[in-house]
């Protein structure tokens, strides 16, 4: 069993490497993702290190070991699919729900993340699009297509957030961009790199380029 504290040092550890697991994290990017210091930071790592959670050497920062990774993933599980759980079934806006998945994720029993993950019909994506592992850890690769990538007259599905903080989906929001909402290219502004695009085949706006490249699409 694992404190909360620790199962959120593993979970921090776990989504700043998820790009690429074989790269080291360090201290002091730890202490910023965890808003700590780096003293209680380098207490906690002492300890995961001896539990065997991860490898850590002083100044070369810190790597998951098999099992910390798979605990990682499983807190990642929880948190996922209790946000696609507040999303779906308790109607929850996309930006309300981190935060309560953040408590909810510390829940101790395997065999109620399993019957919500069977009573939601086992969801691959979260309401923002990140993967949920499965029981197994396992997670689905996406494919997905950054928006900035698309060309002109080029179409598809709004289908994961990369920005997941309440005020940029309130400004999705309030531009009608949803997941899966459908978006096609009209234009690429060279000038500042913005872009228009039509949103649902209603509204044509123009779109930052901070905004576009936080939209991933799928076909
Ligand atoms: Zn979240």
């Amino acid at each position: 069993m694992f404190s909360p504290t620790e199962e959120n040092y593993l979970k921090a550890i776990y989504l700043l490497t998820e790009k690429d697991s074989a790269r080291a994290v360090a201290t002091n990017e730890l202490s910023a993702q965890m808003n700590t210091r780096a003293a209680s930071v380098t207490d906690m790592l002492k300890r995961l290190a001896d539990k065997r959670l991860i490898h850590y050497k002083k100044y070369k920062g810190v790597m998951l070991t098999t099992s910390g990774k798979s605990q990682a993933l499983a807190i990642v599980r929880k948190h996922r699919l209790w946000e696609y759980f507040l999303v779906e079934k308790l109607k929850f806006q996309w930006d309300e729900v981190h935060a309560v998945a953040e408590e909810l994720e510390h829940v101790k029993s395997e065999a109620l993340i399993d019957k919500l993950d069977s009573y939601l019909n086992n969801p691959k994506f979260d309401p923002h699009g990140d993967p949920i592992p499965d029981r197994l850890g396992k997670l689905s690769a996406s494919g997905f297509k950054n928006l900035t990538s698309l060309k002109v007259n080029e179409k598809g599905k709004v289908a994961a957030v990369i920005e997941q903080q309440p005020a940029f989906l309130k400004h999705l929001d309030k531009l009608h961009i949803h997941m899966s909402t459908p978006l096609k290219v009209i234009e690429h502004i060279a000038f500042d790199k913005s872009m228009t695009i039509s949103i649902n085949q209603t509204a044509t706006v123009n779109i930052s380029h901070e905004v576009a490249k936080n939209i991933l699409i799928t076909k």
